[in-house]
């Protein structure tokens, strides 16, 4: 299942609607003056159904699953309920707006051809005061549904192979290692930072490979609501997790701060690899603590270099084991 909003189309906002339909107006022409301003409603109220439309065909929201529900939430920075009223409203909107249109198409035709013109006036005003009256709904809507659509590369479906740890670690230098096209670099709703996709496949079945910056890489105290939010939406990505540490001289975190967020992220998702990386250029002194940590909390690791190749088709068949096992259960 791909980002359930990419296709959504998303009608214009209601002072844009509103200057669409100003613009066009004067164009439209008739056989008489009442044909002409029947055509001018008619023509408002096309673009009115917009609005219906693109209710219609939002997704529903209960059926949505799981990751892309907890990021709408989050996008949106309300409650799920909220989206829903507002969505309610938005089509409530836009059949009263129609329902204006009609009956001052009906009155115009019944009505004098002098009359006319005015009754088109009235009709243009009382439904664009309509719709500024909902603006906010409206247009905060469609601001998310925008937001949403630039969650291009997520499938929450697929497997996805989640790469950990504190920032400069090397994970987004491990992601293009082991995924074979270039990775894409996508937008997500949780972090301000860009997050890279990448893809592989394991016997046929196609996996997802995403670093996590912002959002894996610091002490839960420290993280604010929306992050929190976030770890609970990677919980809901069908996952595996790959942490790594960094052994090198350039490592910015010492061993206990590197730990510590491994055994926080063990707490979400036991299913994780650990891996040492900058193996080639590793501090004898962090990489004996860091292992000596591991092996007193019975914790398996690898030693790779993402940069140089070294021990990356190894990690590569433990993820592909990994998966298998995953997607058996
Ligand atoms: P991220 O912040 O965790 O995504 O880390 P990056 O992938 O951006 O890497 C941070 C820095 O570490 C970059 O300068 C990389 O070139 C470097 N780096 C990544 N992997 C290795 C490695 O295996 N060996 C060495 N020596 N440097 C590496």
């Amino acid at each position: 299942m791909l980002n359930p909003f990419e296709k959504l189309n998303c009608p214009p906002k209601v002072e844009d609607l509103i200057k669409i339909v100003l613009g066009r107006l004067p164009k439209i022409s008739g056989n008489t003056i009442k044909d002409r301003e029947i055509r001018r409603l008619i023509y408002y109220d096309e673009q009115v159904k917009r609005y219906l439309n693109f209710v219609n065909s939002f997704p529903r929201i209960d059926n949505l699953h799981p990751f892309y529900k907890e990021a709408l939430e989050i996008t949106a920075g309300k409650s799920i309920d909220n989206i829903k009223i507002c969505l309610s409203i938005i089509n409530k909107t836009s059949l009263t707006a129609s329902s204006i249109l009609k009956r001052y198409i009906n009155e115009i035709r019944k009505s004098d051809e002098t009359l006319a013109n005015k009754l088109m006036r009235q009709a243009f005003g009382r439904v664009s005061s309509l719709l500024r009256k909902r603006k906010d709904c409206i247009d905060w809507i469609i601001d998310l549904t925008k937001n949403m659509k630039k969650m291009k590369s997520m499938d929450p479906e697929m497997p996805t192979v989640i790469i950990a740890g504190s920032p400069n670690v090397g994970k987004s230098t491990l992601v293009s290692k082991i995924s074979s096209a270039k990775p894409e670099i996508a937008n997500y709703p949780f972090t301000t930072k860009e997050i890279h996709v990448g893809h592989f496949d394991i016997n046929e079945i196609k996996v997802q490979v995403i670093d996590t910056p912002g959002i894996l890489d610091r002490p839960m105290k420290e993280r604010n609501q929306i992050e929190r939010k976030a770890i609970n939406a990677i919980k809901n990505l069908n996952g595996i997790i790959v942490f790594l540490f960094d052994i090198s001289q350039q490592s910015l975190y010492s061993p206990k701060e590197q730990f510590d967020l491994l055994r926080e992220i063990l707490e979400f998702n036991k299913n994780v690899i650990i891996a040492l990386n900058k193996i080639d250029s590793k501090d004898e002194k962090l990489y004996v603590e860091v292992s000596k940590m591991l092996r007193e909390n019975s914790l398996n690791f690898m030693e790779i270099s993402a940069e140089n190749n070294i021990g990356i088709d190894e990690l590569k068949e433990e993820i592909k084991k990994r998966v298998l096992e995953m997607i058996k259960q």
